[in-house]
C-alpha cells in the first residue's frame, strides 16, 4: 500500500473566519505506518483527523492524498475510516447488524458481508457475541464493535481519534495491543489520535508531537523519549515527567541552588559561552548517595510497591526521583549527577542542545 500516504502543504484551518487553529502546517505522513498525533488538549488533533477524513473544511493550503490534491474530495471518495472516542452503536441492532450496516449501505454482496465480518470478529475475539446488542456487551467489547465496524472497510487510511478514552486503565492496555494487531493484519496508513503518552509510545510506530498545531517533533518512540527536541516535548514524555530547571553557568560548573557542579569537558563544548542553561534528567535516571553532587531537602517519599518515588528540592525547584523499593534514603545523600542521562535545552530556544561524542 505504498501508495497511501497523506501530505499538508501549509493547510490552515479557521473555524470563526478570524483565528487560525491550524496556522500553516507542512507535514508528510508515510503510507502503511502507524502514526500518532500526540498533544494536549485543544492543539488541534482531531481538527486535522477530521481534515483527512473529509469532514471538515479546510480554510487554505493543499491536502494530498496518495498524492493526489484531496481538498475537495467527498468523505466517501476518500478511502478512509474512522474510529471517534464516542463509538455510537445503534441501540437496536445486534453486533452482527451493527457491523454489516455500512457494508450494506455500501452495497457490498451477502457473501462479501459474512466474510468480512467473520474476519473481523475474529481479529477481534467476538465472533461468540454477533448475535449480542450493545446493551448486552461491556464498554470495552463495545468498543471492539466499533473497531470491527470499521475494519470490515479494509480501507487504506485508518484514523482514530482517542478511540481508547473511555476504557478503564486495563482494558486500554489490551486494547493497544489489538490496535497493533488490527495495523498488522492489513497495514492501512494508520493515523493515531491521542493525548496520552504512553498510548502515543506503545501504539505508534512514528510520533508527531503538536503543541498548538506546530510540530514539535517527528519521530520514532525512542528517539522522543531519549532525545527530545525541546522542553516542551521533554516535558510531555515521561511520567513522572522529566526534572527541567534553569542553571546558570559560571566558570564551567552548573549553579544548582546552593551546590555547584563541574561539568564536564564533553557537554562545556556543547554549552558554548552560554550564560544559562535549561538543564533536565528524568526521574529513574537520578540516584542519591553520600558522595553526590548536588545537596538536596526531600519533602516526602512514597512507596508505590514497585518503586520509590522520592520527591524534594533543588534550590527552589521540585524534583522527583524514582528509585528501587528497597531503596533507604539518609539526611547526608546528594543527588548524584549521571551524565550518560542528562538532558540540556538552549535556555532562550529551549531546543536540545545535542550529546557529547
Ligand atoms: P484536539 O483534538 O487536539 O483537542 P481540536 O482539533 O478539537 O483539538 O481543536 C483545536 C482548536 O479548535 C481548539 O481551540 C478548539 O476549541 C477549536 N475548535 C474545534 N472544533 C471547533 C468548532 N467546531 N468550532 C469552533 N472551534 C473549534
Ligand atoms: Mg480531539
Amino acid at each position: 500500500m505504498e501508495q497511501y500516504g497523506i501530505e499538508f502543504r501549509n493547510i490552515h484551518k479557521s473555524y470563526d473566519g478570524k483565528t487560525d487553529v491550524i496556522n500553516g502546517l507542512n507535514l508528510t505522513i508515510p503510507s502503511g505506518q502507524r502514526t500518532v498525533l500526540l498533544g494536549p488538549s485543544g492543539c488541534g488533533k482531531s481538527t486535522l483527523l477530521r481534515m483527512i477524513a473529509g469532514l471538515e473544511e479546510i480554510t487554505k493550503g493543499e491536502l494530498l492524498m496518495g498524492g493526489q490534491a484531496a481538498n475537495d474530495l467527498e468523505p466517501g471518495e476518500r478511502n478512509v475510516a474512522m474510529v471517534f472516542q464516542n463509538y455510537a452503536l445503534y441501540p437496536h441492532m445486534t453486533v452482527e447488524k451493527n457491523i454489516k450496516f455500512g457494508m450494506e449501505i455500501a452495497k457490498f454482496s451477502k457473501e462479501e458481508q459474512e466474510e468480512r465480518l467473520g474476519w473481523a470478529l475474529d481479529i477481534l475475539g467476538l465472533s461468540k457475541y454477533k448475535a449480542r446488542y450493545p446493551r448486552e456487551l461491556s464498554g470495552g467489547q463495545r468498543q471492539r464493535v466499533a473497531l470491527c465496524r470499521a475494519l470490515v472497510k479494509k480501507a487504506p487510511y485508518f484514523l482514530l481519534d482517542e478511540p481508547l478514552s473511555n476504557l478503564d486503565a486495563q482494558l486500554r492496555t489490551t486494547a493497544r495491543a489489538e490496535l497493533v494487531k488490527i495495523h498488522e493484519v492489513y497495514e492501512p496508513t494508520f493515523i493515531y489520535v491521542t493525548h496520552d503518552q504512553i498510548e502515543a509510545m506503545t501504539v505508534g510506530e512514528k510520533i508527531i508531537v503538536l503543541n498548538k498545531s506546530i510540530v514539535q517533533q517527528y519521530d520514532t518512540p525512542d528517539a522522543v523519549y531519549n532525545s527530545p527536541a525541546n522542553v516542551f516535548v521533554a516535558r510531555f514524555i515521561g511520567s513522572p515527567s522529566m526534572n527541567i530547571l534553569d542553571a546558570p553557568v559560571v566558570e564551567g560548573q552548573f549553579v544548582f541552588g546552593e551546590s555547584k557542579v563541574t561539568i564536564p569537558d564533553k557537554w562545556r563544548e556543547l554549552i558554548g559561552d552560554r550564560k544559562t542553561v535549561t538543564f533536565g534528567i528524568r526521574p529513574e535516571h537520578i540516584r542519591f548517595s553520600e558522595m553526590g553532587d548536588v545537596a538536596i531537602s526531600v519533602s516526602y517519599i512514597e512507596n508505590h510497591g514497585n518503586e520509590k518515588v522520592i520527591s524534594y528540592s533543588v534550590g527552589e525547584h521540585t524534583f522527583m526521583a524514582s528509585t528501587e523499593p528497597d531503596f533507604e534514603y539518609s539526611e547526608a545523600m546528594k543527588m548524584v549527577i549521571n551524565w550518560d542521562k542528562v538532558h540540556l535545552f538552549d535556555g532562550q530556544t529551549t531546543k536540545n542542545l545535542g550529546y557529547p561524542q
